[in-house]
């Protein structure tokens, strides 16, 4: 399988091995393959015989396998064996799928080492990246910026690892306190932990102004995990698959799926297993106050927010002023148009962005692509906490309750069973459990001892300077060949 840039019209070739440690195509654009292999119903039926004999980890490297050409098949199996390995979740299923009320499910997709439906993909990019790096002999400096749960989980699937450092910015103090714990309990040498004195834009625009460094970036082999990485949404597709196949008993049952949403990383996965084939019927986007993907599939209008209309709310990961995987389904919406994907995304995003109300293209998405989408507030997340828990027994983090509340308010348009995904377990976010139902949540089992743990973390004012020197500091000091 080849792969092309969202604004490449010479739709120039490159391979997976090609693509894997890179973030954005030289020419700006994101990474999709030239076509989306189709699943015909004798597939889905030997992948139920498969994941139900074989597990979550066989289905994936099956689906690995329709993706990647440049890595030998046994090879991707001992990887997904080893990323999806049931010690590593807290369920032997990996991802299970449970009822929650008539016509609406829960995936668990956050059953992981942090926690968070991140680790999914993470936990592979981990196992990937030591692979490719090992094969060519080099060695990767990750730099990243959190608000919580990807540096968690990127620090998590890159511990101990060859050829591997991490080198974390979190917002000093702003994280919540298991987030916190999570991360700076971690005493990995080649883990480097930072809390800086600064919002979470802060700590990403050091991470924008180190890369601008072109010396600097090349010289310490500085990379990145960001959630426009492809291999991210390829790990991610598979628990869409194994999803329909636990809720369904034929090949041509349809299942919709409701997703809490921030940078359209999670639902783009589910887009692209549609476009293979998957029997989806809806795909329902749910964002929180920061709307701009809702506003998008509404209207047709696509706004990207400033600094300032971009919301600090209660369900954090989903905050995000733009979302950063869209241009690939708007590349699809437009019919694979590099040009036009190139100029929306390239030209007019910065300017704030476009309008595709009335366009053909737009008309037609909820037919074609099955998209339909709504907004959760603060109110309602708690009170979809409160109310999951009081009458059935259920607690669900504040982004899960994003999800319930919208897919709940679409059940009647939908014919099909919602499932929605849980991406994150309430133990993160404790104050919003405690606002909703009046007590903490339970820490689970395997997160025990985790708030005593002692926190290993180097605390940097808001100076791009400071961050090198340490970068280079902990390079010389830590060998991870
Ligand atoms: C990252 C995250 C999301 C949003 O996922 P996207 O891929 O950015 O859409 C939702 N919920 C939780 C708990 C997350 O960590």
């Amino acid at each position: 399988m080849d792969y092309l840039s969202t604004r490449d019209p010479e739709a120039a070739p490159a391979s997976f091995t090609d693509i894997l440690l890179r973030g954005l195509a030289p020419d700006g654009g994101l990474y999709l393959p030239v076509r989306y292999p189709q699943l015909d119903a004798s597939t889905l039926r030997s992948w139920r015989t498969l994941l139900a004999e074989e597990g979550y980890a066989a289905l994936a490297a099956q689906i690995m396998e329709l993706f990647v050409d440049d890595i030998p098949a046994e090879d991707l199996r001992r990887m997904a064996e080893r990323a999806y390995a049931p010690e590593k979740f807290a369920d032997p299923q990996i991802v299970p799928v449970t009822p929650l009320e008539d016509g609406l499910h829960l995936a668990h997709v956050s059953e992981g080492p942090t926690a968070a439906f991140k680790d999914m993909a993470m936990q592979l990019l981990g196992e990937l990246f030591e692979y490719e790096l090992a094969r060519r002999g080099e060695t990767l400096n990750i730099l990243g910026a959190t608000s919580g749960d990807t540096g968690s989980s990127a620090e998590y699937a890159m511990r101990g690892r060859e050829g591997i450092r991490v080198f974390m910015l979190t917002p000093r103090g702003r994280m919540t306190p298991f987030q916190q714990a999570q991360m700076f309990g971690l005493d990995d040498p080649n883990i480097v932990n930072v809390a800086v004195d600064g919002v979470f834009d802060d700590c990403q625009d050091l991470v924008k102004a180190i890369s601008a460094d072109a010396a600097f970036k090349r010289k310490h082999r500085i990379g990145a995990v960001n959630s426009i990485n492809w291999a991210r949404l390829l790990a991610q597709i598979v628990y869409y698959v194994s999803s329909w196949l636990r809720v369904t008993t034929a090949e041509d049952q349809r299942v919709s799926f409701c997703v809490p949403t921030g940078n359209f990383g999670d639902i783009c996965a589910g887009h692209i297993a549609r476009q293979m084939g998957l029997p989806i019927d809806r795909l329902i986007v749910a964002t929180n106050e920061n709307d701009v993907l809702d506003e998008f599939f509404r209207t047709g209008n696509y706004r990207v927010r400033s600094a300032a209309e971009t919301a600090e709310t209660s369900s954090p990961s989903m905050d995000i002023s733009r979302a950063s995987n869209f241009e690939r389904f708007v590349f699809d919406l437009l019919g694979r148009d590099a040009a036009r994907t190139s100029d929306l995304f390239g030209t007019q995003v910065r300017r704030g962005g476009f309008s595709l109300a009335g366009t053909e293209e737009f008309e037609d998405a909820a037919g074609r692509f099955g998209f339909l989408s709504g907004r959760s507030t603060h109110a309602d997340r708690v009170s979809t906490i409160r109310d999951a828990h009081e009458r059935l027994g259920v607690l669900m983090d504040p982004h899960t309750a994003d999800g319930v509340t919208v897919a709940r308010r679409h059940r009647d348009q939908v014919d099909t069973p919602i499932v929605c995904l849980e991406t994150a377990l309430p133990v993160k976010f404790a104050d919003t459990i405690r606002e909703a139902i009046g007590r903490d949540p339970q820490i689970p089992e395997r997160f025990a001892g985790i708030m005593e743990a002692p926190r290993h973390v180097v605390d940097l004012p808001d100076d791009a300077e400071a961050v090198k020197d340490l970068i280079r500091e902990r390079i010389a000091a830590v060998d991870v060949r």
